[in-house]
């Protein structure tokens, strides 16, 4: 059971492939209007919106996050992004080993424990995506695929710094597809890893917060989050609408 009370959560929005600087910034001042967050909240817009909403968000609860980072501090690497410059762009988090990055542009559990150090080295939060598919779900190999993608990929942080990083559980067959997992589905595995995140990093894993994402909706973020193992969510496709984000974070964080 995760010891942590509502307002301990933390809601991220994954705003992936969208926005231009003029959209982010309506969405940013519509979400500013509206968000009185009773927990930690985070957007985060492509790489060219962070500028913009680093300006909009000074000064106010909502934190701002990348979707991706390279492992290098710099060099010649035409395209990536490093943590230091996440940082200096206002950056607080950064999403890393997202189930859309693995599957399309060829992450693997070893990119993803890279990328988490270099986060941790740049003083951002990682959040460390874990998740199975619908295949491995049906052979009933979810336990063994998301303890390999913890093992293999943040468990290779020790001491201390293990304590800054947040886990997601995304299923992949659940993102984008408006199929939620059940909050039992959901708290079954958290508390699975939950307990390697025990077995990895002893009691630096306290504090550790587990996030859902997978079609975290409205309608059914408060059966979500009547599952006390849910330390928050990663949102997607909600999270692009303050009609359907904002009632999420309600949900979340009270
Ligand atoms: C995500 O992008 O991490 C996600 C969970 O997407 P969606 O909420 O759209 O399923």
């Amino acid at each position: 059971m995760s010891p942590r009370p509502p307002g301990s959560r933390l809601v991220a929005g994954n705003w992936k492939l969208y926005k231009t600087n003029d959209e982010a910034q309506a969405l940013a001042r519509a979400l500013l209007d509206k968000l009185a967050p009773g927990c930690d909240v985070v957007l985060c817009p492509p790489f060219t919106a962070l500028a913009e909403l680093h300006y909009l968000l000074a000064g106010t609860k909502i934190g701002l996050g990348g979707q991706n980072l390279f492992w290098e501090e710099e060099g010649a690497y035409t395209g990536e992004v490093s943590g230091a410059m996440l940082r200096s762009a206002g950056c607080s988090h950064v999403i890393v080993g997202h189930s859309e990055r693995r599957q399309m542009f060829g992450e693997t559990d070893a990119t993803v424990a890279k990328k988490t150090r270099a986060a941790l080295d740049a003083g951002l939060t990682p959040i460390v995506c874990v998740g199975e598919t619908l295949e491995e779900r049906e052979g009933n190999r979810t336990a063994e695929v998301v303890t390999r993608q913890f093992e293999r990929g943040p468990a290779t942080i020790a001491g201390p710094d293990a304590a800054r990083i947040v886990l997601a559980y995304e299923p992949v067959w659940a993102i984008g597809t408006g199929r939620n997992a059940t909050p039992q589905q959901a708290a079954e595995v958290h508390a699975l890893l939950r307990s390697r995140a025990r077995a990895a990093w002893g009691d630096a894993s306290d504090r550790l917060r587990i996030l859902y994402g997978g079609s975290v909706k409205p309608d059914n973020a408060a059966a979500l989050f009547a599952e006390p193992e849910l330390d928050g969510a990663l949102v997607g496709g909600a999270s692009l609408k303050p009609e359907t984000f904002l009632p999420i974070v309600e949900a979340a964080c009270f």
